[in-house]
């Protein structure tokens, strides 16, 4: 059941869509059946990493609520490996939706940006990351999760 569909449709051609079926590379961090996690290629803070689920959904208006529901314990979970694996002192999650509320990838997805006292995000959408630096931070992360699975 969509709660409030009144959104321009779910195209499936959108860049996360592609993501998802391994069309377009990411930097891969987590994945369950309900969601996927990869890094941020224009990161606002070092660390920054994206939760999209499996479900074909446009955004947070749209998305079924029991596919919503379902990739929710897999955010929690990268939000504590990226908190612990970048040893950062907190974490922002943000979620835009429709072009008015920020969104500019049409897929819904959760930002997962770790946070130090005194360092304020870099600008949404700003400059390139490295490659191999993308690498070493989903590493970090990776590692986390592997201590949090035991
Ligand atoms: P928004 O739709 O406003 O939440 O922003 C889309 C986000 O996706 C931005 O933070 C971009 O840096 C990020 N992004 C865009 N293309 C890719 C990609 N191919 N891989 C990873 N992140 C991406």
């Amino acid at each position: 059941m969509s709660l409030h569909a009144q959104t321009a449709g779910y195209d499936p051609d959108n860049i996360f869509a592609k993501i998802l079926r391994g069309e377009l590379p990411c930097e891969k961090v987590y994945e369950d059946s309900h969601c996927l996690a990869f890094m941020d290629i224009m990161p606002r803070a070092d660390g920054h990493v994206l939760v999209i689920p499996k479900a074909p959904a446009r955004n947070i208006i749209d998305i079924d609520p029991m596919a919503l529901a379902a990739m929710m314990a897999g955010l929690q979970k990268v939000a504590c490996a990226v908190h612990a694996g970048m040893a950062a002192e907190g974490i922002t999650i943000q979620q835009f939706s429709e072009q008015a509320g920020g969104q500019v990838v049409f897929h819904l997805h959760f930002h997962v940006i770790p946070r130090w006292n005194g360092i304020p995000l870099r600008p949404h959408t700003g400059a390139m990351e490295n490659r191999d630096i993308l690498g070493d931070y989903a590493g970090r992360i990776k590692a986390a999760l592997a201590v949090m699975a035991g």
